[in-house]
């Protein structure tokens, strides 16, 4: 165990102190001038006897592409359930820019910056394309509700600005020409761009994507790629959960390896690619 933090020293910042004295000095100045935008801290989560998160901690740094792996069932989207305030925690903290957001609500936490994607997307049937962007993570059903007979005009002008927006972003993802299609006809490759571009109607400073390109062809995998970069050099930080390791390794730095509730390790693809532990998760994994 004192093995795999070693290793992991130079890319996580919360080095504990007994291990801050083997680190040298421009480690630690380096961790100093990190700009974090989530921490996830000693996070537990236990479902009956079985423990899905064990004592997981890292961090993500402000304008990254963060890649989350590890084996089936190792714990991934149970993270990204806790994080985004859909499960509630056993122990352990999670913290968005600065703010401690542990086992708030999901709008919640969505207002702090922070918006994920689901690893099956929802459902949306009777919803055109552009109606499904509409239902963006940040409109709250219970404000806006109350706000239809308070201030209705306040509504109508709220709709069209978000109208506006929905638009805009489905012609950045080049996808506007589905904007009126049923929002089941699409592929399930157009059904993830509509949910990366749907997120993205949130403004977030932080978005959380799980498994966006399982089940995608090809051709639709690589505008994924093409567009979670240029959401990334605009600003956006993302963690990327992904199965697929070379959409996740030609993407993210650093990567997270999380096998059975625990980070494994951290570090560049080049380094989790050939690291021994990491292959060998893996080999075990599913069990
Ligand atoms: P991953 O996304 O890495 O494949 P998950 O987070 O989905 O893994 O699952 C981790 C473990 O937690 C699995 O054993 C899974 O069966 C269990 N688990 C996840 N969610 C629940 C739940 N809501 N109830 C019971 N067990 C769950
Ligand atoms: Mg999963």
């Amino acid at each position: 165990m004192s093995d795999t933090e070693s290793l992991a020293d130079d890319s996580s910042t919360e080095t504990p102190a007994a291990e801050q004295s083997t680190a040298d000095a421009s480690t630690t100045d380096q961790s100093a001038e990190k700009d974090i935008v989530l921490e996830v801290e000693d996070l537990q989560k236990s479902f009956g006897g079985l423990v899905a998160t064990d004592h997981a901690t890292f961090e993500v740094e402000r304008g990254t592409i963060t890649g989350l792996i590890g084996p089936n069932g190792a714990g991934k989207s149970t993270i990204f359930n806790l994080i985004s305030g859909f499960y509630e925690a056993d122990g352990g903290s999670v913290t968005v820019n600065g703010t401690d957001v542990t086992n708030m609500e999901p709008y919640q936490v969505a207002d702090e910056g922070l918006i994920r994607t689901f690893q099956t997307p929802r459902k949306l049937e009777g919803m055109t394309v552009r109606e499904a962007m509409l239902i963006g993570p940040r409109n709250q059903p219970g404000e806006s509700f109350l706000t239809l007979f308070t201030d209705p005009d306040a509504v109508n002008e709220a709709e069209s600005a978000n109208l506006a927006d929905a638009q805009r972003i489905l012609e950045e993802f080049e996808i506007d020409h589905l904007a009126t299609q049923p929002a089941t006809d699409i592929s399930g490759g157009q059904m993830k761009l509509v949910e990366l571009a749907r997120a993205m109607l949130a403004e977030p400073e932080i978005l959380l994507l799980d498994e966006p390109v399982a089940g995608v062809n090809p051709t639709l995998r690589n505008t994924l790629a093409d567009q979670i970069r240029r959401l990334n050099e605009q600003g956006t930080t993302f963690l990327l959960i992904e199965h697929d390791m070379e959409f996740v390794m030609s993407l993210a730095d650093p990567v997270v390896v999380l096998n059975q509730g625990s980070v494994l390790m951290e570090g560049e693809p080049d380094e989790i690619q050939t690291d021994e532990r990491v292959i060998e998760a893996y080999l075990g994994g599913g069990t």
